[in-house]
């Protein structure tokens, strides 16, 4: 299971896949990505191998941003449908989530009702969480902030809003997942060597802190809004 997100130049696709394909080792059952360009979500995935994710996207979805996931299966059986991406039910919110949410019956339970869910899995309960707190709010920090510190178990998160295609949404807790820093673009990855093509230069993040990854900019913040100053470090390597 793995993550990586990509906002930069007009390479995102490729980008996802490889980093995807480095990620193989930690296991996986299914894999996605999802991509935005002129306002609307481009979303791929399969029950599989990678490279039957680079079959079905083929020359397609080619964009500045976007996130991509190999899933292992905690709730709900592999599938396509389980595969992430998951999205909201207006399908402007579209997330990859590692890990496993605990108390994801009570959230559903108390929260999304009225909400058809899409796919068995803990994960998409948050997407959807996304989405009814900004229509409570009419601001996507504040609910993710607060879906956030809803959320109970492991998580490495990351999440599109489709419109804003210049901002990827980071969190984590005791999932892995660092945020690797380029010249004009940034990106997110669960290990580095998913990306040491793009850059040796990563951010930790620590449980609990919310990031905004921007092309020209990494903002780290913790839950209460309170700004956070990290001094990246390189990643050493033979090849
Ligand atoms: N619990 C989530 C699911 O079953 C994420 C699993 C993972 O970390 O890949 O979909």
């Amino acid at each position: 299971c793995g993550i990586v997100g990509y906002i930069g130049t007009n390479e995102t696709v490729s980008v996802l896949l490889n980093g995807l394909e480095k990620l193989e080792y930690r296991g996986y059952d299914s894999a996605g990505i999802a991509t935005l360009s002129d306002r609307a979500v481009n979303l791929f995935k399969v029950k599989g191998r990678i490279q039957a994710l680079r079959d079905k996207v083929g020359t397609e979805g080619e964009s500045t941003i976007g996130i991509g996931h190999t899933r292992w299966a905690t709730h709900g059986e592999p599938s396509e449908e389980n595969a992430h991406p998951h999205q909201s039910q207006s399908g402007r919110f579209t997330l990859v989530h590692n890990g496993v949410i605990e108390n994801y019956y009570e959230l559903r339970d108390e929260y999304l009702t009225d909400v058809t869910l899409t796919s068995e899995t803990d994960t998409e309960i948050i997407v959807q969480l996304i989405e009814k707190k900004f229509n409570e709010t009419n601001d996507v920090l504040t609910a993710f902030k607060n879906v956030m510190s809803m959320l109970k178990g492991s998580y490495a998160i990351g999440l599109l809003d489709k419109e804003n295609p210049d901002l990827i949404y980071v969190s984590k807790n005791k999932s892995p997942l660092l945020v690797g820093l380029g010249d004009d673009f940034n990106l997110v990855a669960s290990d580095a060597i998913a990306t040491l093509k793009q850059t040796n230069t990563y951010l930790e993040i620590e449980d609990g802190e919310i990031v905004l990854v921007e092309k020209e900019q990494v903002r780290i913040q913790k839950l209460d809004g309170t700004t956070v100053e990290r001094e990246p470090f390189i990643v050493e390597t033979d090849a």
